[in-house]
């Protein structure tokens, strides 16, 4: 049994990389570029605007250095409930003991928990739990008298100021959107972030509100869905419709449902946005312990294993490139454990096939008399030709993304070249699995088979007497989607 193996040459499976203190000066951020980050994230619940600007503005240059397409996210903190001050900074919570979790505007002290959230006295009902600080501490509702909310500690400890809130039994009634979130997305918008990730989706219509003031600002920024809700898994099909990406986020997640449903969460969040053609993020505690310890654990290198063959388009870094000692480190581990997993996936002719997603139901047709969707079946072809053929790379004509989407969904062996004229497309397209953005100017029609054959041989894909496949014409409107494959020889 052969554990080292020839590496593939580009990786498929995208890193995102979550700036903060650790992280946020240009020459971190250029190595972080150098080590193999495609995606960056500016999280709106730590930092000023004008940190995040400066990062923005390192990232858009390390970029331009490398002549690389860089995504830039801009996480909105979403409705987060959290504690507020304590006296001394601290309380500890003893197990059994009776303590309040109250709307006055009071300092906290021993047996007093105070929360700005003003609504969580009517959310919360006697018997649901309440955890505090990711999930570390947990409280048990005997009786609600005004906005006072009696409790007992089932499981207690140090508690400090601001620390998280979760109502896991709860249905929350805040809006997706605070006053907070309304100005970050302003800023983020009028700074150039290529997407926004709304925190704390319950609902399709939570995504689809968003994206309609996006429309009232003129932007046409994407917009990523954190499922981290109960709910949102209830409404998972309607909300990943409804976006342009998901990201399972499986610190909130973790909190608010029991440990042993995140991993099937995560398989089922990732098997169902594949099906829709959305990239598919996967967060939180990737390398944890790199935060403290330049070497991961086996957990944690296993996860990303699953992580990649499961499907996802990317893994995130958070505290481990935000506020860790090794952030450099943790992107370079992170690139060498998926381009170990996704070689030794290749050798097996195992990308996980869409084949396996689309026909799990049984042969359904569809009204059209289709068994698959038009374009899904023209991109299952493509997989199919790249892997039959040892087709060296596949060169997409895809303005608007749709093309290029359609195509990595199917996860084809061969290593996908997106091109579009437009700069955004080519800079949101480095989130998706398999994809190598390309830039160029509008070329017409008849000059795309020299185009492509050009294109692989730059980018040092395929060689003289290699196939290669040429992909275009998919369409959203299915009255102008007019998809082909041409099988090209260098
Ligand atoms: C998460 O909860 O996993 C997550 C990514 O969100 P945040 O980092 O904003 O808590």
């Amino acid at each position: 049994m052969l554990v080292k193996q020839k590496l593939l040459k580009n990786k498929r499976t995208k890193v995102l990389a979550t700036i903060g203190p650790a992280s946020s000066s240009e020459k971190i951020i250029k190595r972080l570029v150098d080590a193999g980050a495609n995606v960056f994230r500016l999280n709106m619940s730590h930092g000023e605007h004008h940190t995040h600007k400066k990062s923005y503005e390192f990232i858009r240059k390390a970029a331009a250095e490398c002549g690389m397409h860089i995504a830039i996210l801009a996480d909105l903190c979403g409705p987060k409930i959290r504690t507020g001050a304590f006296e001394g900074g601290s309380i500890t919570l003893e197990q059994g003991e009776n303590v309040v979790v109250t709307m006055r505007n009071v300092v906290g002290k021993a047996g007093v928990i105070p929360s700005q959230y003003s609504a969580l006295a009517e959310d919360v009902d006697v018997g649901q739990r309440i955890f505090l600080a990711d999930g570390v501490m947990e409280l048990v509702v005997e009786h609600i008298e005004g906005s006072d909310v009696q409790c007992r500690v089932v499981q207690g400890g140090i508690l400090g100021d601001h620390k998280g809130i979760n109502l896991p039994d709860a249905s929350v009634s805040a809006p997706s959107m605070t006053a907070k979130d309304y100005k970050d997305a302003a800023f983020a918008v009028d700074l150039g972030v290529d997407y926004l990730a709304l925190s704390f989706v319950r609902h399709a219509d939570d995504v689809i509100n968003l994206r309609s003031w996006l429309e009232k600002q003129g932007a046409s920024t994407s917009i990523i869905a954190k499922i981290e809700r109960p709910e949102a898994l209830e409404n998972a099909t309607a909300i990943i419709a409804a976006s342009d990406a998901v990201m399972v986020a499986r610190g909130d997640l973790g909190v608010e449902l029991p440990p042993e449903q995140v991993p099937i969460a995560q398989h089922m969040l990732i098997e169902e946005s594949r099906k829709l053609n959305k990239p598919v993020i996967v967060a939180t505690q990737v390398l944890e312990s790199m935060i403290e310890h330049a070497r991961p654990t086996r957990a944690e290198t296993t996860d990303i294993f699953h992580s990649v063959s499961s499907g996802a388009d990317a893994v995130m870094l958070s505290g481990e490139t935000a506020v860790g000692s090794y952030p450099v480190e943790a992107v370079e581990m992170m690139v060498r454990v998926i381009l170990n997993t996704e070689s030794y996936l290749w050798n097996h002719g195992a990308f996980a096939s869409s084949a396996n997603l689309q026909n799990d139901g049984g042969v359904q047709v569809s009204s059209s008399g289709e068994i698959l969707r038009f374009g899904n079946a023209v991109a299952r072809s493509t997989a199919l030709l790249s892997r039959d053929l040892m087709v060296r790379g596949i060169v997409v004509c895809s303005e608007s993304g749709w093309t290029t989407l359609t195509v990595s969904a199917e996860r084809p062996e061969a290593p996908v070249l997106a091109v579009s004229s437009h700069a955004e497309v080519c800079r949101k397209m480095s989130l998706v699995w398999g994809v190598i953005p390309v830039l160029i100017e509008c070329e017409p029609m008849e000059n795309r088979a020299f185009l492509a054959k050009d294109l692989v041989e730059r980018f040092r894909l395929a060689s003289s007497g290699h196939s290669i496949l040429l992909v275009k014409g998919f369409h959203r409107d299915e009255n102008f989607n007019h998809p082909s494959i041409t099988v090209l020889k260098v």
